[in-house]
């Protein structure tokens, strides 16, 4: 029998209701295209997709983001590196009078396709801090979630990553995230983290700063693949039954500004995978149009999925919530 899931209810059953805090994050979503088609992918990314951030919006977003404090930009896709003004986009951000972190969230294997060779260099050169998928330390269950020879080009690119200092140098900094490899929840993060260290380095030689352990939502290409096994009810529910109200402090939506490649605004990557734009003043409002002051005390717009960040230990862009 299906179960009614609704995660509001949750809320009011704990006396929270879900608002704003200050932007600490600007989360810039580049677009989907990608090389890859991963299972677990929240973007449905692919070689094939169109949505790509065009220049003025680069712009536009840039022009705004230097006038705010916000001190990171994090950037993600599909795969950032593909995208014409990610160099471009980095650089300027650089150059701020106000020095702001960037991250980016690698898809390592890029590194490995040609044209792509300056991704190493690049990063490093900038300083920017790395997130890399790498759901496990063992090929099967990578290349299963993500596709035939993936580990061996994602594992010869962090080997080069770690040349340039990335791992070892505080300036250049280097985490992976693991997510599971199917309808479970993710183990506790710290231990999985001296697992992974442990494995990393006697296997082949690579070193990294912190793992972070990431809920599978189930929306998406995640989603279908519940749908076709006939799991997404039994899914809901374990998410559900896992409920943590302690989580609901540190989730991302509270802080960070998610924006898609037309620079429209989303409380977080998944509800713009669900075109849930922001309660804000009006429905696709732009970046550009944000007032930070009003902006910080708005309501978060929440759905059955939200039960995947309060699951367990929570889960979010930077890991778990708990640890
Ligand atoms: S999970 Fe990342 S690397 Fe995999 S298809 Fe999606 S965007 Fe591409
Ligand atoms: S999916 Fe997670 S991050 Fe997004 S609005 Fe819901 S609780 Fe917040």
């Amino acid at each position: 029998m299906k179960r009614s899931y609704n995660f509001k209810d949750a809320l009011t059953k704990e006396g929270i209701r879900l608002t704003r805090k200050d932007s600490q994050i600007l989360q810039l979503n580049l677009g989907k295209i990608c090389n890859l088609t991963c299972s677990h992918c929240h973007v449905n990314a692919g070689p094939h997709r169109k949505e790509v951030i065009q220049s003025d919006t680069v712009t536009k977003i840039l022009n705004w983001f230097s006038m705010t404090n916000i001190p990171t930009l994090d950037l993600t896709g599909g795969t950032p590196e593909m995208i014409p003004d990610f160099r471009r986009l980095i650089e300027e951000v650089r150059n701020l009078p106000t020095p702001r972190k960037v991250i980016d969230r690698l898809n390592a294997t890029i590194i490995e396709e040609p044209g792509y060779e300056w991704v190493p260099e690049f990063l490093a050169r900038n300083e920017v801090e790395i997130i890399a998928s790498m759901p496990c330390y063992e090929p099967e269950n990578v290349e299963k979630q993500r596709g035939n020879g993936v580990f061996e080009k994602s594992i010869s690119a962090f080997q080069k990553l770690n040349r340039l200092g990335y791992g070892s140098d505080p300036r250049l900094r280097i985490h992976f995230v693991y997510n599971p490899s199917g309808d479970f929840l993710p183990p506790d993060q710290e231990y999985l983290e001296a697992k992974y260290k442990i494995m990393m380095k006697e296997h082949f030689q690579i070193e990294f700063n912190q793992l972070y352990c990431i809920t599978n939502m189930p929306i998406s290409r995640f989603a279908s693949w519940l749908k076709r096994e006939d799991r997404l009810d039994d899914y809901n529910s374990l998410l559900k039954d896992a409920f943590n109200p302690k989580t609901i402090e540190g989730l991302m939506c509270r802080n960070t500004i998610n924006v898609n490649w037309l620079g429209e605004v989303f409380d977080c990557d998944f509800n713009q995978m669900l075109n849930l734009p922001t309660y804000g003043k009006k429905d696709s409002m732009k970046v550009w149009e944000i007032n930070l002051k009003e902006f910080s005390n708005e309501p978060i717009r929440t759905a059955t999925h939200c039960f995947g960040c309060t699951a367990g230990s929570g889960s979010s862009c930077g890991g778990s919530l708990l640890n």
